[in-house]
């Protein structure tokens, strides 16, 4: 049995799976430009979800630095603790989120 390196995710598969265990890319009877494309689909789809995902993030934090910010809510209390766990935790994911965004930008095979 023989092993390849996938060309989505660069990790030693078999070079008999129609299908990468790791990543679902699909390897069985496809020509180089077809799998050029499914390999742009899939990052297109990566980074779609990292956007939306950091986005999120982004409207966690901003909601909880809202509402830390009308309510006003006295420090030591769960308000308070939720408040900026949520704000401090949402501005966390972001980045996390976009760091991600760029290391998949960069990515070439
Ligand atoms: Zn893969």
């Amino acid at each position: 049995m023989a092993l390849t390196q996938c060309p989505s995710c660069n990790k030693r598969i078999s070079s008999k799976v129609k299908e990468c265990p790791h990543c679902q890319f699909v390897l069985a009877g496809q020509s180089k430009e077809d799998m050029e494309r499914e390999w742009l689909r899939l990052k297109q789809e990566k980074s779609d979800k990292l956007v939306s995902r950091s986005m999120l993030a982004l409207l966690i934090a901003i909601a909880a630095f809202t509402y830390l910010f009308m309510q006003q809510p006295m420090p030591n209390t769960w308000q308070y603790g939720i408040a900026v766990g949520a704000m401090v935790g949402g501005v966390v994911w972001f980045l996390i989120n976009r760091v991600q965004l760029l290391f998949l930008k960069k990515k070439k095979r």
